[in-house]
């Protein structure tokens, strides 16, 4: 790969050639050396915060790797986007963007499946070996800050019951999980992850891909849709619709559950 990119000009003058051919260079490095706390900064980058469930997605993408015996890969430009890793996230919570950011499997290049299951779990597959690991977390992390007195009372407040606090305790709270996520990167992942290795049939490369994109504007909004996504509705001269002007509900991830709904319903849960 590196051969192939020599005397090659990147056509961003900004950016080194080895860091245009792969943007995610910097991460796979600091995955090959170890360097959790550099690792957790990338991913807070993504995540808005520090906390301990992105510590929980950086170390389960850690020993993933790790117990899989893979690299991540680099990009391969004969492909659009590389499919070599694909995810498996069994929650939406900080967890997952731990994961699609030392992974690189995200919800806009197909690599990422998210299952609604509330679990801590993680499965890693290799389509190149056909190989398989998932980890799952069988014991909430410890550490001297998450032990505090107070961050227990202030978690079952913020977290648990999802309590409305006062500034003073929001900021107090704040600054122990930013503590914690710190302190839990040092903990041996084996203690915490349980983990269980599968071989995997052929991978459907099909199912992985996204949607083809072939555009079609919609006849009442003007707005461009990806035509297997569209309503024809033949009755009006085979003119394609969106969803939203089909009057059609889609699946959508709200927050907590994973729903049909249409755009007046999320204007329906923005007021709840
Ligand atoms: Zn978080
Ligand atoms: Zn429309």
């Amino acid at each position: 790969m590196e051969a192939s990119r020599e005397g090659q000009e990147s056509i961003v003058p900004e950016l080194e050639p080895r860091i245009f051919y792969n943007p995610r260079y910097e991460i796979n490095e600091l995955v090959k050396r170890g360097d959790m706390r550099k690792l957790m900064i990338k991913a807070a980058e993504l995540h808005g915060h520090f906390c301990i469930g992105l510590a929980m997605g950086v170390k389960a993408s850690m020993l993933a790797l790790k117990e899989l015996g893979v690299e991540l890969p680099e990009r391969d430009v004969t492909e659009h986007v590389r499919h070599e890793l694909i995810a498996v996230v069994d929650n939406n919570l900080c967890f997952a963007d731990g994961v699609q950011m030392i992974i690189g499997a995200t919800l806009g290049n197909n690599s990422l499946v998210f299952r609604d299951m509330g679990k801590i779990s993680l499965t890693l597959i290799d389509k190149k070996s056909k190989r398989a690991v998932r980890v799952t977390m069988i014991k909430p992390f410890t550490s001297p800050t998450i032990e505090n007195e107070k961050f227990q009372e202030l978690f079952r407040k913020v977290m648990v019951r999802r309590e409305q606090v006062p500034k003073k305790e929001a900021e107090a709270f704040r600054s122990m999980m930013d503590r914690a996520s710190l302190e839990v990167l040092s903990l041996p992942e084996n203690e915490y992850f349980k983990v269980e290795k599968f071989e995997v049939e052929d991978v459907n490369d099909e199912a992985f891909k996204g949607p083809s994109v072939q555009w079609v504007k919609c006849a009442h909004c003007g707005g461009l849709v990806i035509e297997s996504k569209a309503f024809k509705k033949e009755d009006q001269g085979k003119k394609y619709y969106c969803a939203d002007c089909a009057g059609e509900k889609v699946y959508s991830v709200v927050g907590r559950k994973i729903d049909k709904i249409s755009l007046s319903d999320i204007a329906r849960l923005i007021r709840m």
